[in-house]
């Protein structure tokens, strides 16, 4: 089922009890995107080495993500804030940066399957700790930034295997899924209750890369709730599954572009 118009979204979102809203790969931020950014691209030269590539780029990156979205992303994010306005909604998101609790929404009502940059874990993964990165992460992209010697910058280890200690995010060579797990465990609560009840899905720009962490759960949810309906946002995955024809509602565009323009009152 095409999606008609923008208001049969909003007054369904106006309507329902509960929102669940998944955030995909289109909401991210892909490297070729930050390379444009002068300064990453600056600090991105000084490191001449794919070892040291590697272990620097991501100080780069959480440098790049910590002033929040901008324009069309921004502007989606507050369309998005400004619609769930009041509501009993989740989010959830594949992407690494922490956007929509930068933007204002609640932090207990999201959870990020895929990590982000604010922790640091074992690369091995040799033990399940999770250890606040921030101090350390500061302080190696100052001295990147700062034209330090690249050799001379001491990355932090593991206090018990010695391999160095990356971001608690899916590029760890093996990722300590601990960091994500007691919001996942509210997401999972939060869904039970939405059983029986008027639930709006949201699916923006979701691809197929991990299908089973939103896209695969969010039709099951949609197939088995009477009362849900659907929402499918992807400049170009937007078809739905057979069995959910009638619950769900899709649209071939680019969801970030989308909800940038959609009007919400
Ligand atoms: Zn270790």
């Amino acid at each position: 089922m095409k999606l008609k118009n923008d208001e049969e979204l909003t007054a369904f979102v106006k309507d329902a009890d509960m929102v669940l809203v998944g955030i995909g790969e289109e909401w991210g931020i892909p490297f070729e995107k930050m390379m444009q950014d002068p300064s990453f691209a600056e600090n991105f030269q000084k490191l001449p080495t794919e070892l040291e590539k590697e272990r620097f780029v991501p100080y780069l990156q959480r440098a790049y993500l910590k002033d929040g979205p901008k324009g069309e992303l921004e502007k989606a994010y507050e369309n998005l804030l400004c619609l769930l306005r009041d509501k009993d909604y989740f989010l959830i998101s594949m992407n690494k940066d922490k956007f929509p609790v930068q933007m204002g929404f609640e932090g207990d009502r999201c959870v990020f399957p895929c990590g982000s940059y604010e922790s640091f874990q074992c690369d091995k993964g040799c033990n399940g700790e999770i250890i606040d990165a921030s101090d350390a992460a500061e302080r190696i992209y100052g001295e990147i930034c700062k034209d330090r010697d690249i050799e001379k910058i001491e990355i932090p280890c593991c206090s018990h295997c010695k391999a160095p200690l990356v971001f608690n995010n899916i590029e760890a060579e093996k990722y300590v899924e601990a960091g994500y797990l007691v919001a996942w465990d509210r997401y999972m609560k939060w869904l039970q209750k939405t059983v029986n009840r008027k639930l709006c899905l949201l699916e923006l720009g979701v691809g197929l890369r991990f299908p089973s962490v939103i896209r695969w759960p969010f039709e099951k949810t949609a197939f088995y709730n009477q009362k849900a309906k659907m929402f499918r946002i992807h400049h170009s995955l937007s078809q739905s599954t057979e069995n959910i024809q009638d619950r769900c509602c899709s649209k071939e565009e680019d969801s970030v572009t989308y909800m940038a323009n959609i009007f919400v009152s």
